[in-house]
């Protein structure tokens, strides 16, 4: 490979971690089931000489992921794990002692909030929330016990964009350990290590599957990182079944082709519903009026088919009214398959660095790979029924 022109992201979506010769020419890795693996004698057995050792700590196949993954996280190493909450929960146990103090963004996934209150706590971690549209101030809230700055941007229901560099810098002086859960843009949107990030989280089960049909996540670390990252994977034997991996590998090939469709139907219906009576504001972080937006045009390279809206009020029956009616879009909790859907959503009952400011109830959409026109169509009517039932 020339070296003065790296391969672009989307060719290296269909080399990365494939070795057909290795395999008959076959395109495809195949899918290796085992625990067992056979040394050729009890000298190598001893030694544990093969490049494969044991079932839990890696196939041919769960190779094949890890090192496509790094490649395009531009890591120096990935595990994977059975769940994206999973992946999280790795990835913080990597970097944590008991008597530590945490930094979370008060706008992370809700589950990764309750593994801070419900199990870090137990094991003697102390969890503070942050605003999550703090920078660099982010400093004052470090204590002499901190050893984690954990960012998500943007964040989960509410899109708030974390100013990346800013924080990680102050990491890097404080000499703490970033880990970011990336799962919204994946690393085609927003490269995590290149900008200064230690570990990174990728909920696999979104858009790397892209079908709703797995569970699978990722943890990626930088050099300095991944011995830590490793050796805490080793010890937990948390590993996903080969069947995911295999169809995490499948949806690797076109990721970038799902993921820029996303953006452009995302886009197509977020611009709609802005312009909709009903709606007082759209959360996406590539609309000009969206708060946050400066930051994600400067870090990102594009936005996924994932964003909120708040309602003007209305009452409970006229929500249910557009709700229970649509056709095309589900209610169902996850996102990033071929399919859309939508979800309420309340974040006033949990944050605490943040106030939930939602006129009326706000919706959670991902916009799938139907027709747009059939989409606006469908939640058109959605709105008819609910002001019908005003
Ligand atoms: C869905 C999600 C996860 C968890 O992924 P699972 O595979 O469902 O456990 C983690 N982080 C974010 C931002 C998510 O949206």
């Amino acid at each position: 490979m020339d070296e003065r022109r790296p391969l672009k992201d989307r060719t290296k979506l269909v080399h990365a971690g494939r070795h057909p010769f290795e395999q008959h020419g076959f395109i495809n890795t195949p899918i290796y089931r085992g625990s067992t693996v056979l040394y050729r004698s009890y000298a190598d057995l001893v030694a544990r000489n093969a490049k494969y050792t044991y079932g839990t700590h890696g196939t041919p196949t769960t190779d094949a992921l890890e090192t496509a993954w790094t490649e395009i996280a531009g890591a120096a190493g990935t595990v994977l794990a059975p769940s994206g909450l999973s992946a999280v929960a790795l990835a913080i146990l990597s970097a944590v002692k008991a008597g530590d103090h945490i930094l979370v963004s008060d706008s992370v996934y809700q589950p990764t909030r309750n593994f801070c209150d419900r199990f870090l706590k137990r094991m003697g971690v102390e969890t503070t929330y942050y605003d999550p549209w703090l920078g660099a101030d982010i400093a004052d809230l470090v204590r002499p016990n901190t050893s984690v700055i954990f960012l998500e941007t943007p964040g989960s229901q509410t899109f708030e964009i974390q100013d990346v560099p800013a924080i990680a810098a102050v990491a890097i002086e404080k000499d703490l350990c970033t880990i970011l859960d990336n799962t919204w843009a994946t690393p085609l949107f927003f490269p995590p290590h290149r900008f200064g990030i230690d570990l990174a989280v990728e909920a696999g089960t979104k858009y790397l599957s892209g079908h709703a049909d797995l569970l699978l996540g990722l943890v990626s670390a930088n050099e300095r990182w991944l011995p830590r990252l490793r050796a805490a994977f080793d010890l937990f034997a948390n590993c996903p079944g080969p069947e995911d991996v295999y169809l995490a590998l499948r949806g690797l090939r076109t990721l970038e082709l799902r993921l820029r469709e996303a953006e452009r139907q995302g886009l197509s219906l977020a611009t709609w519903l802005s312009e909709r009576p009903e709606v007082a504001r759209v959360l996406h972080p590539a609309l000009p009026d969206c708060p946050g937006h400066a930051i994600w045009k400067r870090d990102f390279r594009g936005s996924s088919g994932l964003f909120s809206v708040y309602l003007n009020p209305v009452s409970r029956p006229a929500l249910a009214a557009f709700l229970d009616g649509l056709t095309l879009f589900g209610m169902g909790f996850s996102w990033g398959g071929y399919e859309s859907l939508v979800i309420p959503f309340d974040c006033s009952t949990y944050r605490t660095a943040t106030t939930f400011a939602s006129p009326g109830p706000a919706l959670r959409f991902s916009i799938g790979l139907e027709d747009p026109e059939d989409l606006k169509a469908d939640l058109a009517a959605g709105f008819e029924r609910l002001n019908a039932a005003r």
